[in-house]
């Protein structure tokens, strides 16, 4: 006889709720199945190690099966199962007090299906999918009878005995008709593959193909014969869970490409191991990440006692460290739950800045081991290294000890090195130590080499991060400037107030400006006589330095005040070298035409330094050259 009974609980209809609010992803209802599968089976082991079971443990293999006829998936188990009286009281009364208390206090709420997850409802997930549920189980313990349960998703339920011959758990769905697209072999394996990859349990589901040697053919060579092999979906002991004293780089190396096949190799790693006063492990690596930061995003996943759980690490990971790729693993995590409450939950924070820290030790490590091979790689962690120093205080405290600076000769200085290198030629009239930056060396050639002829150095900047960074550095280190090499001429560059006397007049002066005013008739050109060296160039077009910062905000999305600068034209100045012989040559010509193109000439020969030069007058630049060629 079968016996019926309704689930105690006040609300009426708990499964629409289920249905709609339990979790975003309905394909969770099979992780949360094959979870329970795992954890009656570790618990079988545990007994078992225990000398608590009577039986031989045999295998404890978990099966995945679906019917597409039938419209069933099923998980089975060989843990330790339950009798009627454990159905009722695990299945029913527990999960049900879960769930009422969950529809009372949030059945009003948006964020419902964030906050579900914290009851332990992971068995009614399978209601997202299935409109009858059945469990067919059978305890370890000695002469249990075997127990069925079946729920329609009402509130009712019926349980009866059963016929089942072996210890474990057989949970069968019985798929509704809006959730048959889970009936088909690769969605059940696209699942298993995502959530249940590195389970400490074996899972099979269906079987795979196999070709095996089958005696020879006439001439003596092999025969092959295709056969159907078990698949098994996971790896029960995934590298993260070993020691890292019995792991080698090649380990951690194929761990790798099993989780990102098709990636370059990643330059090193970090082994989390931690138990107190949270549990932690994992693999953090650090990618090659070049420049294209954003696509590369979301890459590290997160699993909760070998689940898994997500790759949307945010919060747990530090900003900074989401380029990384890897696995973190922490049954302390609360998991399903709103992002608000993962921000102010304590163990989050904890791990997150534990993560922070193991990262800035290991990047010290590195650097003071052998510093000549952390140099060739920053390249791509300077990327993580400035963008941390940018983003986390304390990780800036720890990196200003291994954050390099790469000049244009390819050598590189920790802060403290640099500032020591530079500080007797390029500290200015107010004592500030000016560091010279490029962020083309191609394109700002003329005045990386004008800057270099005063035995000047010249930093390169020149990934996206930097323009960021050079704000940033610069708040940081006191009584240091920086300024991109063409923010000025480069007398004034480093302004020591070096007085050069000026070979002009105030009157000629005076006239030069105004026939330069006149050849480049351009009111974003701001022209200015200056005695300079004659061996400088005669005219040099630079950006001041808070120019170009505002224009560089404006370009990577600094915003409102930022972005209005962005669409105001680029204002330039234009330094004439009052001491230059050409600009005596203008003064000295005899008819006001050849004084204008000369002082074009002369004008146009800086637009084509800074790379400025172009379409008509470029043309005009050219053809011009060669009319005072041939005079
Ligand atoms: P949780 O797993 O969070 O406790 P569930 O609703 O998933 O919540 O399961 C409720 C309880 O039912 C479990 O704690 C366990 O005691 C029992 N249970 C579920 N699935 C199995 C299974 N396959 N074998 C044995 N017991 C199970």
């Amino acid at each position: 006889m079968a016996e019926k009974g309704t689930i105690s609980i006040h609300t009426e209809n708990i499964f629409p709720i289920i249905k709609k609010f339990l979790y975003s992803d309905h394909e969770i209802f099979l992780r949360e199945l094959v979870s329970n599968a795992v954890d009656a089976t570790q618990k079988l082991k545990r007994l078992s190690s225990l000398g608590e079971l009577k039986e031989d443990i045999g295998s404890t293999r978990i099966e995945v099966s679906f019917d597409k006829k039938k419209k069933t998936i099923t998980v089975k188990d060989r843990g330790i199962g339950m009798t009627a009286e454990e159905i009722k009281k695990y299945i029913n009364q527990i999960a049900f007090s879960g769930a009422t208390e969950f529809v009372e206090k949030f059945k009003d709420k948006g964020d419902a299906k964030d906050i579900i997850g914290k009851f332990g409802l992971g068995f009614y997930s399978a209601f997202m999918v299935a409109k009858e549920v059945e469990i067919v189980s059978k305890s370890y313990q000695e002469n249990s009878e075997a127990a069925k349960w079946v729920c329609d998703g009402s509130t009712e339920f019926e349980i009866s005995v059963a016929k089942k011959k072996d210890r474990g758990t057989e949970v069968i769905l019985h798929i509704a008709e809006d959730s048959e697209e889970f009936l088909d072999e690769w969605k059940i394996k696209g699942i298993l593959d995502k959530y249940c990859k590195f389970l400490p349990v074996e899972i099979q589901f269906g079987t795979t193909d196999e070709s095996v040697e089958d005696g020879k053919d006439d001439d003596g060579k092999p025969k092959y014969k295709t056969v159907k092999k078990d698949r098994i979906i996971n790896e029960t002991e995934p590298l993260w869970t070993k020691s890292p004293s019995e792991l080698k780089d090649e380990d951690y190396l194929k761990f790798y490409r099993e989780l990102y096949p098709m990636t370059d190799d990643p330059l090193f790693w970090i082994h989390l191991n931690v138990d107190y006063p949270f549990n932690l492990t994992g693999i953090l690596y650090f990618p090659k990440v070049k420049n294209d930061f954003e696509v590369q995003k979301n890459k590290i996943q997160l699993y909760s006692r070998q689940v898994f759980i997500t790759d949307e690490v945010k919060d747990v990971v530090p900003e900074f460290l989401m380029l990384l790729h890897g696995v973190i693993d922490s049954p302390d995590i609360p998991l399903n739950v709103s992002r608000s409450y993962l921000q102010s939950d304590s163990n989050v924070k904890k791990i997150n800045s534990h993560i922070t820290k193991k990262v800035a030790d290991k990047l010290g490590e590195l650097f003071k081991k052998d510093r000549k091979s952390y140099e060739e790689k920053w390249n791509d962690i300077g990327i993580f290294v400035k963008y941390g120093m940018l983003s986390e205080d304390k990780f800036y405290e720890k990196a200003k000890d291994f954050a390099l600076f790469k000049n244009t000769d390819n050598a590189f200085f920790t802060l403290d090195e640099y500032k020591e290198k530079v500080k007797d030629n390029q500290t200015d009239k107010d004592k500030n130590v000016i560091y010279l930056y490029t962020t083309d060396e191609g394109k700002q050639h003329a005045y990386v080499e004008a800057a270099k002829k005063k035995a000047y150095d010249v930093l390169l900047m020149n990934t996206m991060i930097d323009s960021h960074f050079i704000n940033f550095i610069e708040q940081k280190l006191e009584t240091t400037q920086l300024k991109r090499v063409d923010a000025s001429t480069v007398d004034k560059l480093v302004d020591k107030d070096e007085k050069i006397d000026s070979v002009l007049s105030e009157k000629e002066t005076e006239k030069v400006k105004t026939i330069f005013e006149g050849a480049i008739s351009n009111e974003n050109m701001k022209v200015a006589i200056e005695s300079l060296s004659p061996d400088e160039l005669p005219v040099t077009i630079t950006m001041s330095e808070f120019m170009r910062r505002m224009k560089d905000m404006s370009q990577t999305g600094g915003g409102g005040y930022y972005a209005m600068m962005g669409n105001m034209p680029d204002q330039f100045d234009v330094t004439v070298n009052a001491n230059h012989p050409v600009v005596s040559k203008i003064l000295k010509s005899k008819k006001e035409e050849k004084k204008q193109q000369l002082a074009k000439q002369a004008f146009d020969l800086a637009m084509l330094s800074q790379n400025m030069l172009t379409g008509a007058d470029l043309t005009n630049f050219i053809n011009r050259t060669v009319e005072l060629a041939a005079e």
